[in-house]
């Protein structure tokens, strides 16, 4: 499991995390919902050690992240964002290849991962010699999860992932992600605006305000019955 301890993190003034403390449950979905600002990119950030608490820890299985190699640490972590960020000039294949090559993965071994990650986030193998700018937006992100899962992480940081996708294709994004979760028993931490999609993936919601205060954390249908207070119930529209 994933525990923030205490966590606090300044930017000059600002606190972008205040006193922030979690458990994220091995092999479960953990969403976190809050407005624009309350830290949610933050959080999520030191797990892969690209931004470090000002105080307080985060560890993985009990092992502090500041003492692991950064490089050795995001092998095992994949990481998607909104803008997916394909390298134009490679096609879908290479594009997933080359991230497994990164991290450690000999020639064929990248290959291989490659072709099974594209073929289970629903691309088929037409489209493996296509170039991102060929894919519709929701293909381009399908492709960036394979990328993220090539690597074979255990955990999986998704930063609205499918905020830029149309609706419909994101539900099928989203059901096709419960699906590989459970497939793979990953742990995600997966940020989102959208209620809709956070009570349907969610095994523990967590709703943020300002500074990373945690004003609920729970299953949906929990927060959903007994709201904790009004900006809860305002968020989920309950
Ligand atoms: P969210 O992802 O929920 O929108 P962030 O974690 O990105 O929130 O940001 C939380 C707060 O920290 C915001 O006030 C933001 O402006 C500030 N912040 C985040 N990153 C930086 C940075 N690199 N430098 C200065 N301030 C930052
Ligand atoms: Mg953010």
């Amino acid at each position: 499991m994933i525990e923030f301890h205490r966590v606090s993190k300044k930017y000059g003034e600002t606190a972008a995390l205040a006193d922030f403390s979690l458990t994220v449950p091995t092999s479960k979905i953990t969403v976190l919902m809050g407005l624009s600002g309350s830290g949610k990119t933050t959080i999520i950030r030191m797990v892969n050690k690209m931004v470090s608490p000002t105080s307080g820890s985060v560890s993985i299985d009990g092992l502090d992240v500041l003492d692991r190699d950064a490089v050795a640490l995001r092998r095992t972590v994949g990481y998607v964002m909104q803008e997916v960020g394909l390298l134009p000039h490679k096609t879908v294949l290479e594009n997933v290849t080359l991230i497994a090559r990164i991290a450690g993965q000999p020639a064929e071994v990248a290959r291989d991962n490659a072709t099974e990650m594209l073929t289970m986030v629903g691309i088929d193998e037409q489209s493996f010699g296509r170039y991102p700018q060929q894919l519709s937006g929701g293909q381009q992100q399908r492709v960036g999860v394979a990328r993220a899962l090539a690597i074979k992480p255990n955990i999986l940081l998704m930063d609205e992932p499918f905020g830029a996708v149309d609706p419909i294709v994101r539900e099928e994004l989203q059901d096709e992600l419960c699906r590989i979760q459970r497939e793979l028993g990953l742990t995600i931490i997966f940020v989102t605006h959208d209620r809709h999609e956070a009570v349907k993936i969610a095994d523990q919601l967590v709703v943020l305000s300002n500074g990373g205060h945690i004003e609920q954390a729970g299953a949906p249908s929990d927060l959903a019955a007994k709201p904790a207070s009004a900006f809860v119930r305002k968020i989920l529209g309950v």
